[in-house]
């Protein structure tokens, strides 16, 4: 199961969690996770802001394939296999 990480504090989830089962609990755009529970008690925040603004632009551009996204996350470090 591919794991998706919380750009904020680093968290993985499943991707069936995020989508299907707690959708309320987070905030992202499509795949990528900006503020989730685990938020709050875990910090170990992804500090590289070209990373950041590079995965962004791809949530936007391929974010409702979520497939394509993750393909694309997973290559610079943003999906955990
Ligand atoms: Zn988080």
């Amino acid at each position: 199961m591919k794991k998706l990480i919380c750009f904020h504090c680093g968290e993985e989830w499943d991707k069936d969690f995020v989508y299907d089962d707690e959708p309320d609990s987070f905030t992202r755009t499509h795949g990528l996770i900006m503020r989730c529970p685990a938020c709050d008690t875990h910090i170990t925040p992804i500090k590289d802001e070209k990373l950041m603004e590079e995965a962004e632009r791809l949530a936007i551009v391929v974010g409702p394939d979520i497939e394509v996204l993750m393909q694309h996350l997973e290559e610079v470090g943003l999906v955990n296999v």
